[in-house]
């Protein structure tokens, strides 16, 4: 046991800011997160508290240091600039501010040791600060068995198969060959980051989990587990994974 002494580990999640209709009509900007994250994590027995996007480099060093594991939401298309790409037509929303963000609160949380689980734009954006790329639209990933990434059915229910590859952890985590997960992204990995392995992908080919080798807990999946974890609770054992890493630093 760590200094945590028993304590609940508080595991920060990075925030959406959002513009939403404020009073008098006025759209007002808000700091915001799936309120699924939150219960997730209570549910794993540990404490969720919301990461705000920041530009002062000392205070992002301060938000990594409060929190014993780092979550990277959902979220908006990371922009193709940061991999070396102009902008394709069918790009969706950019935030660039929430990319400065998160690449500084990425690369300090690594540094640190503190456990690093990405969901789904969080597997995305993980990837290319590491030095990966992204398919900018599904469209431009060519495969015989293409299927749909972009489900037709609320995000509490699974559907489509991910393959969990023998030796990775996340086959550690979910002690299973497969499961069914949900969808609900237009991009994907391309290249892969250096230092990284692949450790699910869909019936396509797609690569829908990833985590970085010489790391005690840096994982990325491309679906949304924390909108399942009521109807499947294995999904819970990710965030549970997560919880007992943090408690383990
Ligand atoms: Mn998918």
């Amino acid at each position: 046991m760590n200094q945590l002494n028993g304590k609940k580990p508080i595991i920060g999640v990075t925030a959406n800011l959002m513009a939403m209709p404020g009073r008098f009509s006025m759209e007002q900007e808000r700091a915001c997160l799936n309120q699924e994250y939150i219960l997730s994590i209570l549910k794993a027995q540990a404490v969720p508290i919301l990461l705000p996007i920041l530009a002062d480099q000392e205070s992002i060093h301060r938000q990594v240091e409060l929190v014993d594991a780092l979550v990277l939401s959902g979220g908006y298309d990371v922009s193709p600039l940061l991999y070396g790409e102009e902008p394709d037509p069918k790009l969706e929303a950019i935030y660039p501010q929430r990319d400065e963000y998160e690449i500084q609160i990425i690369k300090i949380a690594y540094q640190m040791g503190k456990p690093i689980l990405g969901i789904c734009r969080g597997l995305q954006i993980l990837n290319v600060v590491f030095g990966g790329s992204l398919y900018q639209d599904l469209s431009y990933y060519q495969s015989k068995n293409s299927i749909q990434h972009i489900q037709q059915t609320h995000m509490a229910n699974g559907s489509h198969t991910i393959d969990l590859i023998p030796q990775t952890k996340l086959h550690q985590i979910f002690k299973t060959e497969s499961l069914i997960a949900n969808s609900s992204h237009h991009q994907a990995v391309k290249e892969l980051a250096p230092g990284f392995i692949v450790s699910a992908r869909s019936k396509d080919g797609l690569i829908e989990g990833i985590e970085k080798k010489e790391s005690s807990f840096v994982i990325g999946v491309q679906w949304h587990p924390e909108t399942m974890v009521e109807q499947s609770p294995e999904m819970l054992k990710l965030f549970e994974a997560l919880t007992a890493k943090a408690r383990e630093l």
